[in-house]
């Protein structure tokens, strides 16, 4: 992409409506416009960042054996009736009446849309078990929209349902994506800690919140400083095996939320090892048996043909906050340092004379090469003086940036600098392509 054409309006100064890193480096950096109070447009560079991190997800989700659905966002009152929740939910769901005074709203969760798609679909016991997801924005008409995307009310979330015959299937679904939310954040440079957590508006009896460490988190957290440096990524998942030990390797050092905070439990770790923190909750993991299926009669033909009302969890990760949570985990002074896995693009070239003939010809030559090895790069082209361009791409934040002037052309070289450690190096011309193979 050249810079000269697209559509990225960066800031000088810091926006006075900021309160927190992210959401400064955010609208400076051009991701995002807000567009009503928590409503925001995703800009060019920030939508490219959100379909990354909405990717890792997806691929995890399918990796675990759950199966994509869209669901809309437009639900009926009637649907939510069935469970009891539509007078319970309260001021936060946004209640919609349609042309023929019909009663309907924006949808803040799916439990009962999906129970009532699964009702009617799965009729034996021989069909379970099933998880279904969806990546669908959601309204919350949240009482104090801050931060940025981080607490909107329009957002993006994954979601997703699981369906089983008895508990011990049940359990084995969350312990699916207990391991499955441990990848996907770990995939995108975040070491995301799994609390005991309250179950909330959404019942239950088992449940985790997947936590980023952060000074300006909203919650309050408690944990065992060895889980910070856990490492899921180096082992190989068998999501058919048991993966009780995995979760156990996890939950057998303390860590939980405010909420669910056991003082006592946490005075007995040894000092050095206890952390009282602040977090971002990026993921909530719910085990709750029948609590929707049993009133809204999600009921299979068990073994024996008898009926069994069945066990159901559900599972959410906050996709469009995790722009923001990864921005706070990963950032300096100068701007974002975006984690590879999900930077919008991996590489900046620096045309340092765009007037020069054989400088533009040069970085000409480096885009059409990375671009033939599948590296869509950011060319910066315009026609402004150095220092604005650097201060530019570190305040974007690509990982690498392959700066190219008058001088390293007479050298035939290019200065490659890495974002994240500032270390530079010159690369001849002929070699710096196969750097991002
Ligand atoms: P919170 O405690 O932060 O209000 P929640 O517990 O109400 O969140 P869940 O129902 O667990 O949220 O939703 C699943 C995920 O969706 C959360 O873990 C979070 O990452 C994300 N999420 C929830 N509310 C918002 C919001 N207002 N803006 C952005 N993301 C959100
Ligand atoms: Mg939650």
């Amino acid at each position: 992409m050249r810079m000269s054409q697209y559509f990225l309006p960066t800031l000088k100064e810091n926006p006075a409506e900021a309160q927190i890193v992210s959401h400064r480096l955010m609208l400076r950096a051009g991701l995002v416009r807000q567009t009503s109070a928590g409503i925001y447009a995703w800009l060019p560079l920030g939508f490219r960042v959100l379909k990354n991190i909405e990717r890792i997800v997806r691929e995890e989700q399918d990796a675990s054996g759950a199966q994509e659905v869209l669901m809309p966002t437009i639900q009926s009152a009637e649907l939510w009736r069935e469970s009891g929740r539509y007078d319970a939910y309260g001021p936060e769901m946004l209640r919609i009446k349609d042309r023929h005074d019909r009663e309907m709203l924006y949808g803040p969760t799916n439990e009962e849309m999906i129970t009532v798609l699964f009702r009617d679909g799965v009729k034996s016991y021989r069909d379970l078990p099933r998880n279904l997801y969806h990546i669908q924005w959601k309204f919350r008409d949240e009482v104090r929209p801050r931060f940025g995307v981080m607490r909107g009310r329009e957002f993006l979330m994954k979601d997703n349902y699981s369906f089983d015959l008895d508990k011990k299937g049940a359990i084995h679904s969350y312990n699916k994506m207990f391991v499955a939310y441990l990848r996907t954040f770990a995939r995108m440079g975040l070491k995301a800690i799994p609390m005991r957590a309250d179950t909330g508006p959404i019942g239950g009896d088992l449940s985790h919140e997947f936590i980023v460490l952060a000074d300006t988190g909203e919650s309050a957290v408690f944990c065992h400083k060895g889980l910070v440096d856990k490492d899921i990524l180096g082992r190989t998942i068998d999501y058919d095996g048991d993966l009780q030990p995995i979760v156990d390797e996890w939950t057998s050092l303390y860590a939980a939320t405010d909420e669910m905070h056991d003082q006592a439990a946490f005075e007995g770790i040894l000092a050095d090892q206890r952390l009282a923190a602040r977090g971002i909750e990026v993921g909530h993991i719910f085990y709750f048996g029948t609590k929707y299926s049993e009133p809204m009669k999600a009921v299979v033909a068990g073994p024996s043909g008898e009926p069994v009302t069945v066990e159901m969890g559900s599972y959410g990760i906050g996709v469009s906050r995790l722009v923001g949570g990864i921005i706070e985990a990963s950032h300096d002074d100068a701007g974002i340092v975006w984690p590879e896995s999900v930077a919008p693009f991996r590489v900046a070239i620096v045309n340092l004379k765009p007037d020069d003939g054989t400088v533009s010809a040069t970085c000409q030559k480096l885009y059409q090469g990375l671009a033939s090895m599948g590296v869509e790069a950011l060319l910066d082209d315009r026609d402004l003086r150095p220092g604005a361009k650097f201060a530019d791409m570190d305040l974007v934040g690509t990982p690498w940036q392959v700066i190219v002037g008058p001088k390293g052309v007479a050298a035939g070289k290019a200065e490659l600098k890495n974002r994240k450690t500032g270390a530079r190096e010159e690369v001849p011309f002929d070699q710096v392509v196969a750097r991002f193979g």
